[in-house]
């Protein structure tokens, strides 16, 4: 998608501070991050979010749950844990039309989730 920013972050035509890449999933640090670790972990192929994966191989979905791990082991936080979130739509309070897990760790985080 031309004018999608996490694509255009993917194709390298925006910098990010990239955690982690494979063939399928790009993971990089969220601008305004919520903790003290705050990872986007995204698919390389357009996929509008969790509510449109349609068109988005299972490889690329199946890619982007397999580098949480990478990604948690890499930012330090594997041992005491984290949080894995997709937001989808208006109430979910998604803002990036790209489908993109947030993960969150680095401190206790809050144990409900609305
Ligand atoms: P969501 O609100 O769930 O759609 O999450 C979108 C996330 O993308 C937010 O946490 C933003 O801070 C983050 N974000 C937007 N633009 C960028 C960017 N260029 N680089 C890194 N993170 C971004």
């Amino acid at each position: 998608m031309d004018n999608c920013i996490f694509c255009r972050i993917a194709r390298g035509e925006i910098p990010s501070n990239r955690v982690y890449e494979d063939a399928h999933c790009l993971a990089f640090h969220d601008l305004h991050p919520q903790a003290p670790v705050h990872v986007l972990i995204i698919p390389k192929e357009h996929a509008g979010g969790l509510s449109d994966v349609g068109g988005l191989t299972d490889q690329a979905l199946a890619a982007c749950l397999r580098a949480a791990r990478e990604v948690a082991t890499l930012t330090g936080v594997a041992d005491t844990g984290y949080r894995l979130i997709s937001n989808v739509g208006e109430h979910g309070c998604q803002s990036v039309a790209h489908l993109h897990f947030h993960l969150l760790g680095g401190k206790q985080l809050p144990d409900r989730m609305a």
